[in-house]
């Protein structure tokens, strides 16, 4: 069965050297509906708690939120990067505290003190799916991520053979020690 959770970031972003109007920075609410997918863990009675998937993928795509997405490529990025510094909130703002852990995959690098995300690829909501279910698949079993921005939505499913060993008690992933990192539960 699927545990299904939805969550939503706010962004801005331009499609650098696309011949339309995403060429121009502007901003989304972005859309996210992540599925996980496994047997029903029969202590608990579902997949997977859905606040916990929440703050597995929240723990990392809030790094997207109130972010700016550019390619690589973008001039516009060395420009903005000179304001932030100017301004002297390139390195981080008493008031940025929405920050999760800085990451590098060969898609993204995240840069949370200034709230900036640069990509390999252009940012369409194709490419967000690429970079979220990289960040995620050895964290949780996701089989479908659906994102939606504006009138643009992509999905793209994935499989997953792996069951993961969760606590009968409160229906997290089990520590390798086999016992449960946040009710104590150990297996008999
Ligand atoms: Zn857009
Ligand atoms: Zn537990």
């Amino acid at each position: 069965m699927r545990s299904i959770t939805k969550l939503n970031i706010q962004y801005a972003h331009r499609f650098y050297n696309f011949k339309g109007e995403a060429q121009y920075l502007h901003g989304h609410t972005g859309k996210f509906i992540i599925e996980v997918e496994d047997t029903v863990n029969m202590g608990v009675n579902m997949v997977f708690p859905c606040n916990e998937i929440k703050k597995t993928v929240w723990n990392l795509i809030q790094n997207f939120d109130h972010a700016l997405i550019l390619r690589h490529d973008d001039p516009i990025l060395p420009a903005i990067l000179e304001v932030y510094e100017k301004q002297g909130i390139r390195n981080g703002a008493p008031t940025n505290t929405m920050k999760g852990p800085a990451f590098k995959t060969e898609l993204a690098t995240a840069y949370p003190e200034c709230r900036l995300v640069v990509t390999k690829e252009t940012m369409t909501v194709e490419g967000m799916i690429k970079i979220v279910y990289d960040l995620l698949k050895e964290k949780l079993n996701i089989v479908k991520i659906t994102f939606n921005s504006g009138d643009n939505t992509a999905s793209q499913e994935f499989k997953t053979e792996r069951s993961m060993d969760r606590c009968p008690m409160c229906g997290i992933a089990m520590g390798k020690d086999g016992v449960c990192p946040k009710c104590g539960y150990r297996k008999p």
